[in-house]
């Protein structure tokens, strides 16, 4: 059977045994925090379970890497609704070790795209059209750098409210263990968001 059928059989099941009772929870977060993470799939479980997340608890925001690519784009939305409407007051950004993205590099997606069946006028035609593929398709040299980078970033958006704690981790994607990566002050970056720029 077709993988998708097969969920889509289990989920029939799932609902008549009235399994979903035990994840009975409403939209507001109970821990009042945020988790901008990874897709990797060796977090799915390991994640929560290594923090003590049930659901319910946190916000969970996953991305190829836990990146923000764009100051303006689905991340930092999805964080704002969390803040604002649901009581989020706290955010936590959580790199791995052995992330996927960490090596990727531009040119080889491109190649891969183009292997797909996408011509050289499609990938011509969506760089004109503003799409960045140098940038979209960054990697990151280590996971601690990328996690900096966007504390970093968070702490000095103008729309994230001073007062939101931001902090920056590395799991382990064995163990679940979390080390927290050394990042600048908010009183620094606040500073520095309100100095005009040259
Ligand atoms: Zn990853």
């Amino acid at each position: 059977m077709d993988i998708i059928e097969e969920m889509l059989s289990y989920n029939k099941s799932f609902v008549e045994e009235k399994k979903y009772e035990a994840y009975s929870t409403d939209k507001y977060p109970d821990k009042k925090v945020a988790i901008l993470t990874c897709m990797d799939t060796r977090l799915t479980e390991l994640l929560p379970a290594a923090l003590g997340i049930k659901n319910g608890d946190a916000k969970i925001i996953k991305n190829a890497g836990g990146v923000i690519s764009h100051p303006y784009g689905s991340v930092v939305r999805s964080l704002l609704i969390a803040i604002l409407e649901l009581g989020v007051t706290s955010i936590m950004v959580i790199g791995h070790t052995d992330c996927g993205v960490q090596n990727i590099s531009s040119a080889e997606m491109q190649e891969k795209l183009k292997e797909c069946g996408i011509t050289e006028t499609a990938l011509e035609a969506t760089a004109k059209c503003g799409v960045n593929y140098d940038k979209w398709f960054k990697g990151f040299r280590s996971a601690e750098e990328s996690v900096m980078e966007t504390v970093d970033i968070l702490k000095k958006h103008p729309l994230i409210p001073a007062q939101i704690q931001i902090r920056g981790f590395v799991m382990n994607s064995e163990t679940g263990e979390v080390e927290e990566v050394r990042t600048r002050g908010r009183e620094d970056a606040l500073e520095c968001r309100l100095k005009p720029t040259p």
